[in-house]
């Protein structure tokens, strides 16, 4: 579904991203791991096309999107987001929050786009916000309608970048289950950028720990988890665990 292959990423003299070769598959939940600024964040923007690569290609549904002549609409569409802080818009309800792209890009009538809403708002637990400002909603309850806003474009992979670090941690466990019915129950394929150390462990398929731009070991959660090989890897887990 996604394949990256020797993709390097510069900015201006900073090599972040270093020649990684990536594999997505149908359904497969992948959790990208590794301290900060090791590139996780830029290697995820270039899966949808928001970051372009210096080289190396990025084959998503079987084109690559690292050419020029593409067209990152369409795959956008194909390709839900959610980010760190929502980016949600807060002078819009929660409902128009989530008909906004559907309605904007043709794909849905008001009303179909209303009926997706009000179903999301369900799958997300937040039924009774459909009319509520966007401004009155906690931190985790706003993460709930982004997940539901990308849902809303009927997207085939999610792309997550680190969802719930700017939580109360109270917030953390609502998020984080909403993201695992997903998977588990919606099969949705999924790249997550997290620490939530304890969300590897139990929903992904595989773990792949990222440091100095490059993937230095993925595996399965025990691999990594239980019989990590990689010394940067041993070093970052004796911190984060
Ligand atoms: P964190 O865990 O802190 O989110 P990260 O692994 O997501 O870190 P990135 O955000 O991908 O790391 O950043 C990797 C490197 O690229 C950093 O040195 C950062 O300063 C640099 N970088 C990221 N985006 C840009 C940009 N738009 N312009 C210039 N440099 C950038
Ligand atoms: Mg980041």
């Amino acid at each position: 579904k996604i394949k990256v292959t020797d993709l390097h990423k510069q900015y201006a003299d900073n090599h972040v991203l270093k020649g990684v070769n990536l594999e997505v598959k149908d359904n497969e939940v992948v959790v990208i791991i590794g301290p900060s600024g090791s590139g996780k964040s830029t290697l995820l923007r270039t899966l949808n096309g928001l970051e372009q690569p210096t080289s190396g290609s990025v084959v998503v549904h079987g084109e690559d999107i690292a050419k020029k002549d593409i067209n990152i609409d369409k795959v956008r569409e194909q390709i839900g987001m959610v980010f760190q802080h929502f980016n949600l818009f807060n002078n819009l309800p929660v409902g128009e929050n989530i008909m906004l792209a559907p309605v904007q890009l043709g794909k849905m009538s008001k009303q179909e786009a209303k009926q997706t809403a009000e179903k999301l708002l369900k799958v997300v637990g937040l039924e009774d916000k459909f009319d509520a400002p966007v401004n009155s909603l906690s931190g985790g309850q706003k993460q709930r309608i982004a997940i539901a806003r990308a849902l809303a474009m009927n997207p085939d992979i999610m792309l997550f970048d680190e969802p719930t670090s700017a939580l109360d941690p109270e917030m953390v466990g609502d998020v984080l289950n909403v993201m695992k019915k997903l998977a588990t129950e919606d099969g949705m394929t999924m790249v997550v950028v997290t620490h939530e150390m304890g969300f590897a462990k139990e929903v992904a398929d595989r773990v792949v720990f990222v440091d100095q731009g490059i993937i230095q070991e993925q595996g399965t959660p025990d691999e990594i988890f239980n019989h990590p090989k990689n010394e940067r890897l041993k070093s970052f887990l004796s911190k984060v665990l």
